[in-house]
């Protein structure tokens, strides 16, 4: 069989893929913290194809900012029409403050709109995301998108970085104030990849940042929204280790793409929740190393009974250790 040719991405038939799909490279905002960069690249239309055929249980359209690709509506169509449960926008909220193209969205096939909303002052919203005058709109956004698509329809991201950290507790408290009906939110470490790679200052030392995550998660679980976090180890979420994504799936028995990403270092091995925890990001200890680890004395029983849905391959793992 002659060989497959590779398209743009690099990608050929038959390759593997993830669940996501990028429309396209451009961006209206230019994020500090974005981790995309140089390697993203415009999928092609087989590539788009081969992704949505492979996953029916979710797929991802991203970019750069995918509602600025002119073939948005028709791939989001395209897996609607193959079957694929839920259909993920996600997305910097540009131009969803208008209810008729959230609708249009809506009506297309998304099934949730996953928004990037890393401030909460028009102040630091233009500082992290190297735009002017945009905050009341994306405000705007988020605020019709949970109106027209309702409830479970809407979820945040915010990206924990130096600029925003002292501001988190704020940020917490005004999107409760100013988002009911919000889904969740999830609170994501930093990588240092793509536009992000070189901005190390960026990143906060866990330790440091440890005050401020332990107060945004008091006045979420608080204020009863839920949140997600990811690439926070489980040693620095002391008892919030059920809103890991991590260790939720390691919960399930199941693993996660993303968790390549991160690993378990020397400590870990006397930790008892290793079998719940994918470890600090590997970027993380390639900067500041593992020394701010903190093996947990837990008993895994008790943090996986926190756990919704806790399942047999989990608990097996968490006995074998402590
Ligand atoms: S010491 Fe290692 S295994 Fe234990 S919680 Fe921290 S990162 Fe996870």
């Amino acid at each position: 069989m002659p060989p497959q040719p590779r398209d743009i991405t690099g990608w050929a038939p038959g390759d593997p893929n993830e669940p996501i799909i990028s429309l396209t490279v451009r961006c209206n905002q230019r994020c500090v913290f974005c981790s995309r960069g140089a390697e993203v690249v415009q999928y092609s239309p087989a590539r788009i194809r081969a992704v949505i055929a492979e996953h029916k249980d979710s797929v991802c359209f991203e970019g750069g900012e995918p509602t600025l690709a002119p073939d948005v509506f028709k791939w989001i169509r395209h897996a609607k029409k193959s079957g694929v449960r839920d259909i993920v926008l996600v997305t910097n909220g540009h131009g969803l403050e208008d209810p008729a193209l959230a609708r249009r969205y809506l009506a297309a096939g998304v099934t949730l709109f996953n928004v990037n909303m890393p401030a909460h002052t028009e102040q630091a919203y233009d500082a992290v995301t190297q735009t002017r005058g945009n905050f009341p709109r994306r405000v705007a956004a988020v605020k019709n998108l949970i109106a027209a698509a309702g409830p479970k329809k809407v979820r945040l991201t915010f990206v924990v970085n130096t600029l925003m950290l002292k501001s988190m507790p704020a940020y917490a408290a005004f999107i409760l104030r100013e988002f009911p009906g919000l889904f969740y939110v999830e609170i994501n470490a930093l990588k240092l990849l793509g536009n992000s790679a070189a901005r190390r200052w960026l990143v906060p030392p866990l330790s440091a940042a440890a005050p401020y995550l332990q107060k945004t998660f008091k006045l979420l679980s608080g204020g009863g929204l839920n949140f997600l976090t990811d690439g926070f180890p489980l040693c620095y979420m002391k008892g919030y280790e059920q809103h890991s994504i991590d260790a939720q799936a390691m919960a399930r028995g199941e693993t996660k793409f993303s968790m390549g990403e991160k690993g378990n270092c020397p400590p870990c091995a006397r930790c008892t929740l290793a079998p719940l925890c994918s470890g600090p990001r590997k970027d993380y200890t390639a900067l500041f190393g593992w020394k701010e680890l903190r093996p947990s004395k837990l008993d895994p029983a008790a943090v996986l009974a926190k756990f919704e849905r806790p399942r047999g391959k989990a608990r097996r793992a968490a006995g074998k250790v402590g």
